[in-house]
């Protein structure tokens, strides 16, 4: 483990509410299809559904997802654009791209699999610290903390009552697994700042109240300048991240001529849409054929 950088005062209370939170777990338990399923590819494709998804809008997209290409080297044979097409109404196309560019090493360096240990996790790409601790974690029962947004909340406020720097979170967070179990520990924790401990929490329904420090001490909310604890986002409508998805779904049934994209998204300015077509093109989820515009890989599925 880590070396510990807290103060011994947040230590002494980490046993209490350990204990707590492993009484209440099982009445937190979310029914969310990939908890508990002993399938790493499942889990995977889901970890990356969920970085920056809301989980029910992934629901119905990973089930879809995994019954197309249910292993690795399904989704690391098929054209991107068939992939791109799948995550549609996700957002965030780039992580279909790199979860298929996952899969392709999956395919060639790790015989079709996972890998378990989160050395090799984080070196595939769009996986960042989070995504690997959780796979890890939930996929391998790896002895690793799962520390993103919501737990982030959920130590800020319980345990520390003050916001936290982001090697003192990931310590807390390391600190406060049990021996044993810590896949369903990281669950807990999940499930509690996601439904309990959220940006307005409901404290007055927490099954861990009794154990909470912010609850005992009072003072300002610790969690909005606490590390790990996102932002509220920019709205969406209007956006470029909104645009660019528009601009992939005009080329979901075919390749279109800049000309005829333009016409598709009328109301976009057209200085803005080939700006916003550059990206695309440089993040290589479209590409040019005979001067019309693809998602990439369509030309693969066309000969
Ligand atoms: S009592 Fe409130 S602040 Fe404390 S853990 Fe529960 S929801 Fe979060």
């Amino acid at each position: 483990m880590a070396e510990v950088t807290l103060e011994p005062e947040i230590l002494n209370l980490l046993p209490p509410f350990r204990r707590a939170l492993r009484r209440a777990s099982l009445g937190l338990r979310r029914e969310l299809p990939w908890i508990g399923l002993n399938d790493p590819w499942a889990i995977f494709v889901s970890e990356v559904m969920l970085q920056q998804t809301s989980t029910g809008r992934v629901i119905e997209p990973w089930r879809r997802f995994l019954s197309t290409y249910p292993t690795p080297t399904a989704c690391a044979r098929a054209p991107l654009a068939d992939v791109l097409r799948l995550w549609s109404g996700l957002g965030y196309p780039r992580r279909a791209k790199s979860l298929r560019d996952a899969a392709q090493v999956m395919t060639d360096r790790f015989d079709g699999h996972v890998p378990s240990s989160v050395e090799d996790l984080v070196s595939l790409a769009g996986v960042g610290p989070y995504t690997a601790h959780a796979v890890a974690s939930f996929a391998f029962g790896r002895r690793v903390a799962v520390l993103d947004t919501n737990v982030g909340r959920v130590l800020a406020r319980a345990i520390a009552n003050r916001p936290l720097r982001p090697r003192e979170a990931q310590d807390l967070a390391t600190a406060l697994l049990p021996r044993k179990s810590t896949a369903d520990f990281n669950q807990a924790l999940l499930d509690l700042g996601a439904q309990w401990c959220v940006r307005e929490p409901r404290c007055a329904q927490c099954p861990v109240r009794a154990q909470c420090r912010w609850q005992r001490e009072g003072g300002d909310d610790p969690a909005p300048r606490s590390a790990a604890v996102s932002r509220p986002q920019a709205a969406f409508a209007g956006s470029d991240r909104q645009v660019r998805g528009r601009i992939l779904r005009a080329l979901n049934h075919g390749a279109l001529s800049q000309h005829t994209l333009a016409f598709e998204l009328y109301d976009i300015d057209a200085p803005r849409l080939v700006i916003l077509t550059n990206q695309l093109r440089r993040d290589g989820l479209i590409s040019d054929h005979d001067e019309r515009l693809a998602l990439s890989g369509d030309d693969e599925t066309s000969h």
